[in-house]
């Protein structure tokens, strides 16, 4: 392909795209294919020679668009919102084609540099605190990490070195097999699996808490959990907190959890994946209570804070901690041009420039722009939890940012049912949870595309099924 081309292909798949975040709402969310249905569309190998992109262009809307799960569609309520915005696409178009990674500072100025300066803004913007900021006098910093399992998977890492380091120092007698031998760590039943997944890639166990009827880890229950195993001689090394599960939004005390942290010495990493974005707006600051016991924190740009994936944010309260897990000796030992050296708080060798799309995501939405989207996801909760409210046969379990829990009345057989129902006419796409044992629809205000009409859209759809329902089972 030449350059000529490349204008071509570039200008009319702009276009293209631009047509189908326009037409949207228009489509079904869910897709009408079974199985196997791209199999016969696609040869079994790759073409002999390059072809015309007017075809591959017409194969993507032939193939591609008819098996596609509408991840933008106003009525996607299913997970959580995996950011998509005008800023984030051409981020990440100028991403890829400036087409440049980055190591050290030498390897790519701009992109170091950059980095730096949007992990600043961010932490500004979210109100965290002065110490986690490159800029700061103290140890402190934060870098763009591939995703919220990535970065917790660095926290863990970095506490586990942190601790073997100490425990040694401490007794010099043990190995470090010894020491890594019995660590452990925690977080709650209500955490990412993503959790549980860093405790078993760094092999350290997990203890897996119960949490309280708000789907919140509390400290007695994690202080129990420390003694216990303290008396078995066990070493504990991490707690991973949540800000926002992903079943209901929970909010784990980080208040609680951080004094015992500081306490038995334990580094204490927060997972605010999904709910971390609120944070732009000063009224959801009061969930940062407890923030100053917190050693590495995350949430993800990429999930509510309209930046196109990926982009996970992590900052950490002492990067030389990251810096002792990661770093790798320098084959030539060389004075560092320049300072954070933010390569060595993170697994991967290069990094992609993703900080251009932050760049773009928060010069034009600017800090008001992305206060008015979160409070507009929010209110369309509020308004659905109202019309739940309004309605007897409904019974509401959570309201929590943009995630609201619901189920019919009575027995889970109905709410099961109802969620078959709506996935068979592909119309919305929701999830079911189990939440204080009772089974409900967890929807979540997920595309920057939705407005009030598309929520009453999925309530009626919700009650015309439902009254269906209860006329054949009353027939
Ligand atoms: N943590 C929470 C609370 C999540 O909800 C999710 C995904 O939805 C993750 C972590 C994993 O995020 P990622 O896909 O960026 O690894």
């Amino acid at each position: 392909m030449n350059v000529e081309e490349f204008r071509e292909f570039g200008k009319a798949s702009v276009d293209y795209i631009a047509d189908y975040i326009e037409n949207i709402r228009k489509k079904r969310v869910l897709p009408s294919v079974e199985p196997g249905y791209l199999k016969n569309e696609i040869p079994e190998t790759a073409p002999p020679s390059g072809e015309q992109w007017r075809n591959v262009l017409s194969d993507v809307d032939r193939v591609i668009l008819p098996g596609l799960t509408h991840w933008h569609s106003p009525h996607f309520h299913a997970y959580f919102p995996t950011a998509n915005s005008f800023p984030g696409v051409v981020g990440e178009l100028f991403l890829s084609g400036l087409g440049c990674v980055s190591t050290d500072w030498q390897s790519n100025p701009a992109c170091v540099e950059l980095e730096v300066r949007m992990m600043d803004w961010l932490a500004k913007m979210l109100g965290l605190p002065e110490h986690f900021l490159n800029e700061s006098e103290g140890p402190g910093g934060g870098v763009i990490q591939n995703a919220a399992s990535e970065s917790t998977l660095v926290g863990v890492l970095s506490a586990k070195q942190k601790t073997v380091e100490m425990v040694l120092k401490e007794h010099p007698h043990l190995t470090d097999v010894d020491v890594k031998a019995k660590l452990v760590t925690y977080s709650s039943k209500e955490s990412n699996s993503s959790v549980e997944k860093a405790s078993l890639l760094a092999s350290v166990p997990m203890r897996l808490l119960p949490t309280d009827a708000e789907c919140r880890l509390r400290g007695n229950v994690l202080q129990e959990a420390i003694d216990k195993d303290k008396t078995k001689g066990l070493i504990p090394c991490c707690v991973v907190a949540s800000l926002g599960t992903t079943g209901t939004c929970g909010f784990d005390d980080l208040e609680e959890i951080g004094r015992i942290c500081r306490k038995e010495n334990i580094w204490l990493h927060v997972d605010a994946a999904y709910a971390g974005a609120a944070l732009v707006c000063p009224e959801y600051r009061y969930l940062l209570k407890g923030i100053e016991y917190v050693d590495s924190f995350n949430f993800n740009p990429h999930k509510w804070f309209l930046t196109n994936s990926d982009c996970s944010a992590m900052w950490f309260k002492n990067t030389k901690d990251a810096e002792a897990a990661f770093k790798v000796k320098a084959t030539i030992p060389e004075e560092p041009l320049f300072e954070p050296q933010i390569e060595n708080w993170q697994i991967p060798t290069t990094r992609r420039f993703r900080a251009l799309k932050l760049w773009f995501v928060m010069r034009l939405y600017g800090v008001e722009g992305i206060q008015r989207h979160i409070r507009q996801q929010v209110s369309l909760a509020k308004y659905l939890e109202q019309l739940v409210r309004a309605d007897e046969k409904f019974e509401l379990l959570v309201s929590r940012l943009g995630v609201v829990g619901f189920r019919i009345k009575g027995r889970d057989y109905l709410t099961q049912m109802l969620l078959n129902k709506i996935t068979e006419r592909k119309n919305l796409y929701l999830m079911p949870y189990y939440f204080q044992n009772k089974l409900m629809v967890r929807f979540v205000v997920c595309s920057r595309l939705t407005e009030k009409e598309d929520i009453d859209f999925a309530w009626n759809e919700i009650k015309c099924i439902t009254n269906e329902m209860q006329t054949n089972i009353i027939n």
